[in-house]
């Protein structure tokens, strides 16, 4: 009897212990000094998009995510960090993003997100680095030319989940049937099949996919404007005011708008100006 007590007895200090030594993994971000930590290893874990070319899209042959927003991030880290300074990237989407910064697994995420009064209830944001518009892509020769045509023809438009994009077509075409599915990758791979007949998100990821299916063209410009900010944790204050102090040096020292030319600069009817709009 008495052996089975004291087995039990270690067994239960052994999972009082996991138990702690897990939850000091995992501190919740709020209780963290992200910005402290950060300088103190040198690295800045980045949430980025890995489906959406020129800003975030997983090259197959290096196993690299390359894009806009990728630069961008890089560019941030050592501009706040040193040049010694390491950016690390983890794959989000629309729909993960927000959980995985809410969880601690990121620092900040940078990931076509804009700006939303509803999403600021959540998180907080840094000043705009990429003013977006959302838009519509669709076959060439379509007779859908804009939202009022998707309105009128009670079209099905493709939209990925957790994007405001799907909320503001159904507001602004409330005839049309939205279709959501889990990534750009897969809605563009619908729209191709013709499980709908058009694609909403802004403008920017349209011209992407444009540009890598010419037979797909962005129309009908912009209907919503999509001011897209670095995310990051509510509790985080003095590094959302570090990433806005790197994001005004890069911008002064023309980094920032290098980064946009080399991504955008293939781009027909692409809108610096409007693009770098703060
Ligand atoms: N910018 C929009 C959003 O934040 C659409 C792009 C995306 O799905 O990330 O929801």
């Amino acid at each position: 009897m008495k052996k089975i007590m004291r087995s039990l007895g270690l067994m239960l200090a052994l999972l009082t212990l996991t138990v702690v030594v897990s939850a000091c993994g995992s501190k919740p971000l709020s209780q963290r000094n992200v910005l402290k930590t950060d300088q103190q290893s040198k690295t800045i874990t980045w949430g980025v998009k890995a489906d959406t070319r020129l800003f975030g899209l997983l090259d197959t042959k290096d196993g690299q995510i390359k894009g806009f927003e990728i630069d961008l991030a890089k560019a941030i880290t050592k501009q706040m960090l040193g040049k010694d300074a390491k950016a690390k990237f983890i794959q989000v989407t629309s729909s993960t993003r927000m959980p995985m910064l809410k969880n601690g697994n990121i620092d900040a995420i940078i990931a076509t997100m804009t700006n939303t009064p509803e999403r600021r209830k959540q998180v907080a944001f840094s000043n705009t680095y990429f003013y977006a518009g959302q838009s519509l892509l669709v076959k060439k020769g379509s007779s859908i030319k804009n939202v009022k045509d998707l309105n009128r023809q009670k079209g099905t438009v493709l939209g990925v989940v957790g994007s405001d994009s799907v909320e503001n077509v159904a507001k602004v075409a409330p005839n049309a049937k939205v279709l959501q599915l889990t990534d750009y990758a897969q809605a563009m791979t619908a729209l191709k099949s013709g499980q709908g007949q058009a694609l909403t998100t802004d403008n920017g990821i349209l011209y992407g996919m444009s540009v890598q299916n010419p037979d797909y063209v962005v129309t009908g410009g912009t209907f919503v404007s999509e001011p897209y900010g670095i995310a990051v944790d509510k509790a985080q204050t003095p590094f959302r005011q570090a990433v806005n102090q790197s994001l005004k040096e890069l911008r002064a020292n023309g980094q920032y708008q290098k980064i946009l030319h080399k991504w955008f600069h293939n781009v027909k009817g692409f809108d610096y100006e409007e693009a770098a709009r703060e």
